[in-house]
């Protein structure tokens, strides 16, 4: 007889979601955590990052106000005071997650755990739990490039510690940490560059937005360096950072350097090899379409995987695994096709399905592309120059549509939406039945043709 139904290791977004659901069916789970509930998302990730996105949006809104007739003096920020709320908003769902834990009946040991076999968890403390199942969630960390002096530089865990915007920073990268923390940046007073080694920014979004994403970010003050080769990192006498090139030629100086550079999964530690379970070449742990490891009985789900690196996609696997393992729903898995994702840049990106490229690879001359470009019309009317751009992907004479891409304010919040109706197979005439919302930016998606 096991201690439990169910170990979890991790606690942040994809763990928490299989514990409360394995609970639900019955389960008798513990979870191992040692820092605070949430994990990455929760706590250095979607949900403080959002709040300073926030902020910025505001910002710029105050600016666009001012130009529209409002008596409002230049924005500034105090980062202190606005942390506060961001900090209170988050112990807010930390205390809602312990109160959860609680209802459930799941017991939480804040501590670390390494498996010993394929049913033995040992805590830090020595203690060993024993379940029938054990479900590793834990999450990855960011990742720095190999280049000497790279420990001059920060991380996007280092960046929720700032108390004020540093004047001038360095952001070596162009996914999107990189384009994220560098709006933010640069909308709360830093001047921003960004050094990025390939040719675009967000090389997994379609390449037109990204190319009016770049203008918006010229016209807010931010520069961008393409093709840049990083060699190295050096710090100044005066407590700054230089970035060196492959040519050996130094940077000017800057107040701070962000590495936002990609993430790796965390699995040091673990005990992984006594239980049988493998790593892939990248360092993930290898996971089959049902969330299950190289050991029967141990899962994984989240970014310790190679799936996208998404928290709602971490809680969805999750579920369908616990409903799977403890539900009776012996085929439930996550369907990781057509998956929405947005990058909160200004204005926000967003994509479902595939790319006009990635669409022409798969169907060649079957794929018809419709696009808008237009000014929305908060920015029409402070004649400032930001444009939308949207485009729709479609498929064969029946033009189904299967890659949907956004760039404007609003863009995060219309594509849900989409998402349902692109996974239930819509085609471009669906979208033309459907009467336009007037006048909003949404709208635009029903219109295009
Ligand atoms: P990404 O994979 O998005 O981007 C990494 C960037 O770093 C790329 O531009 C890459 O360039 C560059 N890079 C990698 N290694 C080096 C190097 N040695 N020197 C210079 N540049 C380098 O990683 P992020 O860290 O931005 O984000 C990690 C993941 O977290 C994302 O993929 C996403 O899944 C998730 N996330 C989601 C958010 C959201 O939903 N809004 C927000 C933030 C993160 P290249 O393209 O040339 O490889």
């Amino acid at each position: 007889m096991s201690d439990f139904d169910l170990i979890v290791v991790g606690g942040g977004s994809g763990g928490l979601a299989g514990a409360f659901r394995a609970a639900a069916h019955g389960a008798r789970v513990a979870l191992l955590e040692p820092g605070e509930l949430g994990g990455t998302c929760v706590n250095v990730g979607c949900v403080p990052k959002k709040a300073m996105w926030l902020a910025a949006e505001l910002s710029q809104h105050i600016t666009l106000a001012g130009e529209l007739g409002f008596d409002t003096p230049a924005p500034k920020l105090d980062w202190r005071e606005f942390i506060v709320h961001r900090q209170r908003y988050i112990a807010g769902i930390h205390t809602s997650y312990r109160k959860r834990l609680d209802e459930n009946g799941i017991v939480w040991m804040p501590c670390r755990g390494r498996l010993i076999d394929r049913h033995t968890v040992e805590s830090e403390d020595g203690t060993r739990l024993t379940a029938q199942h054990i479900l590793i969630a834990t999450g990855g960390r960011p990742r720095r490039p190999a280049v000497p002096g790279a420990e001059h530089g920060l991380v996007s865990d280092d960046f929720f510690n700032f108390c004020e915007a540093p004047p001038r920073v360095a952001i070596v990268g162009a996914g999107y940490v990189a384009v994220e923390l560098a709006g933010v940046l640069q909308a709360l007073g830093s001047q921003v560059e960004l050094f990025v080694r390939g040719q675009r920014l967000l090389d997994s979004f379609e390449p037109d937005l990204t190319a009016e994403l770049l203008e918006d970010t010229k016209q807010h003050g931010i520069h961008a360096r393409f093709g840049y080769s990083l060699a190295g990192v050096e710090s100044t006498a005066d407590n700054g950072v230089a970035l060196i090139n492959t040519a050996q030629v130094r940077s000017e100086r800057f107040d701070c350097l962000i590495f936002a550079t990609g993430r790796s999964a965390t699995t040091a530690g673990l005990g992984l090899e006594l239980a049988g379970v493998e790593l892939d070449l990248s360092g993930y742990i290898q996971v089959d379409d049902y969330q299950n490891t190289t050991a029967p009985g141990i899962y994984a789900v989240g970014d310790v995987t190679d799936r996208p690196a998404l928290t709602p996609v971490a809680i969805a696997a999750a579920r369908r695994l616990m409903d799977r393992v403890f539900g009776g729903k012996p085929e439930a898995k996550l369907d990781y096709s057509d998956i929405a994702t947005v990058v909160f840049s200004h204005p926000p990106i967003g994509k479902i399905g595939l790319t006009e490229q990635e669409a022409r690879d798969r169907y060649g001359n079957a794929v018809a592309v419709y696009r808008t470009r237009f000014r929305p019309m908060l920015h029409a009317l402070a004649d400032s120059p930001q444009r939308s751009l949207f485009k729709l992907v479609c498929v064969g004479p029946e033009e189904r549509v299967v890659g949907l891409h956004l760039l404007g304010e609003g863009a995060d919040e219309i594509l849900q939406g989409f998402a349902v109706a692109m996974k239930k197979g819509i085609t471009l005439s669906d979208l033309h039945d459907t009467v336009a919302i007037h006048p909003t930016s949404a709208e635009e998606v029903v219109l295009m043709r």
